[in-house]
């Protein structure tokens, strides 16, 4: 159903919005505008089969509103990707705010973003994504209650970062009973790269279970308390790809699984946490089954984040969105088994999955 349609076939121009949207079948694209306050902002809606769209805002100073609307639209897609693998009753949305998070922010601003959000009826709900903090959000909320992954004392879930460290570490187990026939991590080599808050939880769920973990991020300083505390050794960013490994864990920014660190890795299995490793899915997805490297889908890994958001749109439990999250393994594991059947990237299986849930789900007629 979210099938690629064949654009030439289209009527409109093929850079017109509509054309844009056809590509991917996005549903609905609000283009939201206010002289009094500055705001420019676009919310994508991708698709709401599954529940209602959910994605964060992001506030990026993007240099032309096509740039701005093709990263909303690429967002908004993953985050249908994201849920429906996740098992979630929620589709793909996303915000962008033009502009510049550090000078161009103010109350105003953001309660006029919140009141088009209300305007949306909760087909679309927001959270915090880049350029967004807990005072914006506080903002948002002023003028809708469509919005979700608050800090604690707003009445939220609150930070998400040690469901989705759960959720890499036993994706990392699934990947490695895939690779290796058995799921312990004792004794094996982990690199996790950037130590933030996902990163270190994973840390520590990995040196319990007795694994060796390096370290890497360009954080001198948090790299000397997470080594000090769990015993990870720290590795410099020159020496990154060429160590002996077993595992790579990304943790820090996208696209560093790119020809460049495939060429010098020397590792089995890729899981971890950080959004849109494979610099180019095409190619390098390719290039990591051709490797026998294992890839573990990042947005399949990294899921505990919307798990834990999703949970507090139904009133939260930490418990039921850990147990939520457990499932992650098995997931994994499903991914692995797809893409070995139909001989295809793992990225392409867990896209598949995805889809086929929406297709699936889209046919349920509900009724007494
Ligand atoms: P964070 O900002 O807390 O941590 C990121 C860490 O990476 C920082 O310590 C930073 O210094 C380091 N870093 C940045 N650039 C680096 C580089 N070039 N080399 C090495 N280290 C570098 O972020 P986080 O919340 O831990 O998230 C980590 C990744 O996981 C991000 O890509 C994020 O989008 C993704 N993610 C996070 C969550 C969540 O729940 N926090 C959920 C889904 C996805």
């Amino acid at each position: 159903m979210i099938e690629i349609q064949d654009i030439k076939k289209s009527p409109l121009a093929e850079n017109s919005v509509i054309a844009q949207m056809t590509l991917h079948n996005h549903e609905q694209v609000v283009f939201c505008n206010d002289n009094a306050t500055g705001l420019k902002a676009i919310i994508a809606i991708h698709n709401t089969i599954l529940g209602p769209s959910l994605g964060g805002t992001r506030m990026w100073p993007y240099k032309s509103e096509v740039e701005a609307l093709t990263d909303v639209l690429r967002l908004s897609r993953g985050m249908t990707y994201k849920s429906s693998l996740a098992g979630l009753n929620l589709g793909g949305g996303k915000a962008v705010i033009i502009g510049d998070a550090a000078t161009q922010k103010n109350e105003a601003l953001m309660r006029r973003f919140g009141k088009f959000i209300n305007s949306l009826a909760g087909k679309y709900i927001t959270a915090e994504d880049v350029g967004i903090n807990t005072k914006d959000m506080e903002y948002i909320k002023m003028e809708t209650n469509f919005v979700s992954g608050l800090p604690v004392n707003m009445g939220g879930s609150g930070d998400p970062s040690s469901v989705t460290a759960y959720g890499v570490y036993l994706s990392m187990k699934a990947s490695a009973k895939e690779k290796w026939g058995n799921d312990s991590l004792s004794g094996k080599k982990v690199l996790v790269q950037g130590i933030g808050h996902v990163g270190e939880g994973l840390v520590i769920n990995l040196i319990k279970e007795g694994a060796h973990v390096f370290i890497n991020d360009i954080n001198e300083e948090r790299l000397k308390i997470v080594a000090q505390e769990t015993g990870a050794s720290v590795v410099s960013s020159d020496k990154l790809f060429d160590l002996d490994i077993d595992i790579y864990a990304p943790c820090a920014l996208g696209g560093t699984v790119n020809t460049d660190s495939l060429n010098r890795l020397k590792c089995s299995i890729i899981c971890g946490a950080a959004n849109n490793q494979l610099a180019d899915e095409n190619i390098h997805g390719k290039m990591v089954m051709d490797k026998d490297i294992l890839y573990a889908p990042d947005y399949v890994v990294n899921a505990g984040g919307i798990i834990n958001v999703y949970y507090e749109l139904e009133g939260y439990s930490r418990e039921r969105a850990l147990s939520h999250a457990e499932k992650i393994y098995d997931t994994t594991l499903n991914i692995f088994k797809v893409s070995k059947e139909q001989n295809i990237p793992t990225y392409l299986a867990a896209n598949r999955l995805a889809e086929k849930r929406i297709s699936d789900i889209s046919k349920v007629k509900l009724g007494f």
